[in-house]
């Protein structure tokens, strides 16, 4: 890769990955192999290996090995917190390389990838605080002669099922987490975007991760993915990805009952009151729409704005978006970058003509744009919009957002439940009432007040309703990934049950 300029180059031959067993990589050998094109490019960028059952239960084994003689769960929390902070900072060392292959993979720009494996370091560093303070409890009030302890224990083999909008900083708001808790692992990445999630492993292995801890199986979603989520041998699926494979995961979790964690769609509002800083609201709008292409589960898709300001402010989030640099992702200077998958870029636009049929009416964008070689979709603002259209509806995930004035606040929290989602919301005004009554009574995970997608990983993710189960990050992300055993402890001589 050329890093002299401010425009990085794709690479001219794809470069070959191998699966991840084992503390080792395993070329594809006579496997087939999947080859992923640039969407910022339209040039072959990666080739990942389509792994088989065979190679699943392989990775699966020495997952369950790790776990049993304990090499990993057997250390103490500092052990473990100690790899961990070793791995942020290899991580932070190999930032660019791994922001580059996320870009040519992904299609996002290269600035915003190398700001979340800035993210991603810092996830490491907390979550190895959280491997030294995970503890249970213990129960002094049951009388003289009893003693009650409560401990948490790691859950065991880990599946991690990951998508490709963010796939290595949704990686990392969960790998450290899993790794805190003492669990071992074997995480499949969306075939589109693999090579991240491949790169970690060496990572964790030069940070000093025992061999077996982390395991990564690749291929398609439909053979590897439902094979991982089906496997008899693994304790616990974290799934990240649609609902509607998600709803396919808990049918498929049966097979053994593992637990899951599912985090999955969102179709999320955006309530802007009329006192607002509107010049904030906008830009916050438009970013909760724009960034990452609007591929993001927690992308404010909705507006549900105050209507005497409704068109006024309309027009702002989209004189915004028409300033937002759309363009080759490995340009220093783009904001917003490629359409990651063919299919996506299809619903997308499917989204955008539906949208027009239903009589919604065009403020800004509605086009693919024609940029080199990738797939390029202008930010699109849709006024006009009624509840029942399938655009207000359905979660998009692309830079498409739809605008719904209210007069009152109890309309404004209405229109905002009214979606089978509750993964995140935004509300923007200056009335701390306003703010609080719309904080407590609108249905989601995660909620922000004067601002929108921001986050750490203190405070933990996840949604109401058929957005998941569960959470990640923070001391809940930590505490999902153990089971709780409870222990009565006597004292002193039995009372004898038979004289
Ligand atoms: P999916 O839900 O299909 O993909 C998410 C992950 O699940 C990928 O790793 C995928 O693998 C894997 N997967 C697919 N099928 C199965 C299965 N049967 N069993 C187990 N794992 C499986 O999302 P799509 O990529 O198809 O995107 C479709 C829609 O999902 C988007 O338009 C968006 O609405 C939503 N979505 C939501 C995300 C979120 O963060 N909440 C993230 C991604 C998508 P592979 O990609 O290799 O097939």
């Amino acid at each position: 890769m050329d890093q002299s300029s401010t425009r990085l180059l794709p690479p001219e031959t794809p470069r070959d990955f191998g699966f991840f067993l084992d503390g080792a990589y395993v070329p594809a050998g006579d496997r087939e192999v999947f080859l992923r094109n640039s969407p910022g490019h339209g040039t072959p960028v990666t080739r990942i290996p389509k792994c088989t059952t065979e190679d699943l239960d392989a990775t699966v084994a020495a997952a369950r090995a790790a776990f049993e003689d304990r090499r990993w769960s057997g250390l103490s929390g500092a052990d473990r917190a100690a790899v961990l902070l070793k791995t942020a900072d290899i991580l932070e060392a190999r930032t660019d390389e791994i922001a580059y292959w996320e870009t040519l993979e992904n299609g996002k720009p290269i600035s915003q990838s190398r700001g979340e494996v800035g993210g991603c370091v810092s996830i490491f560093r907390y979550a190895a605080g959280v491997a030294r303070t995970l503890h249970g409890d213990s129960f002094n009030n049951l009388g003289d002669k009893m003693f009650g302890l409560v401990t948490r224990e790691p859950i065991g083999v880990v599946g991690l099922i990951t998508p490709w909008n963010f796939p290595f900083l949704i990686l990392c708001e969960r790998v450290p987490f899993i790794l805190a808790s003492g669990c071992t692992m074997v995480t499949k990445p969306s075939e589109v975007t693999s090579a991240t999630t491949l790169i970690l492993g060496e990572i964790l292995k030069e940070a000093g991760l025992p061999d077996g801890c982390y395991n990564v199986v690749t291929g398609s979603g439909s053979t590897i993915g439902q094979a991982l989520t089906e496997h008899m041998d693994v304790d616990m699926l974290s799934f990240t990805g649609s609902t509607a494979v998600g709803r396919s995961c808990l049918q498929a979790a049966g097979s053994n009952f593992k637990k899951l964690g599912l985090e999955l769609g969102g179709k999320n509002p955006q309530i802007v009151f009329a006192d607002s800083d509107l010049e904030d609201a906008a830009d916050g709008v438009a970013f909760g729409i724009g960034f990452n292409t609007g591929q993001c589960c927690v992308s404010g898709a909705r507006l549900i704005v105050e209507a005497s300001i409704a068109d006024t402010f309309s027009e702002m989030v989209a004189a915004k978006l028409k300033n937002a640099r759309v363009g080759d992702p490995l340009d220093e200077a783009t904001q917003i970058g490629a359409i990651t998958t063919d299919a996506q870029n299809d619903t997308i636009l499917g989204y955008i003509a539906k949208g027009r049929e239903e009589g919604a009416k065009v403020v800004t964008g509605g086009a693919a744009l024609d940029i080199g070689q990738g797939q390029y979709i202008a930010p699109t603002v849709f006024s006009n919009v009624t509840p029942d259209m399938a655009i207000a509806r359905d979660e998009i995930f692309g830079p498409v957002l739809t605008v719904m004035p209210f007069e009152t606040l109890d309309e404004a929290i209405t229109i905002a439940n009214d979606t089978i989602y509750g993964l995140a919301a935004s509300v923007w005004t200056k009335n701390i009432d306003k703010a609080l009554t719309v904080t407590r009574r609108v249905r989601a995970g995660r909620f922000w007040v004067n601002t929108t997608l921001s986050g750490g990983p203190e405070l933990p993710i996840g949604g109401f309703k058929q957005s998941g189960w569960g959470r990640e990050a923070g001391v809940y992300g930590v505490e999902e990934y153990t089971q709780i055993k409870s222990v009565h402890i006597e004292l002193g001589k039995r009372d004898p049950w038979v004289e």
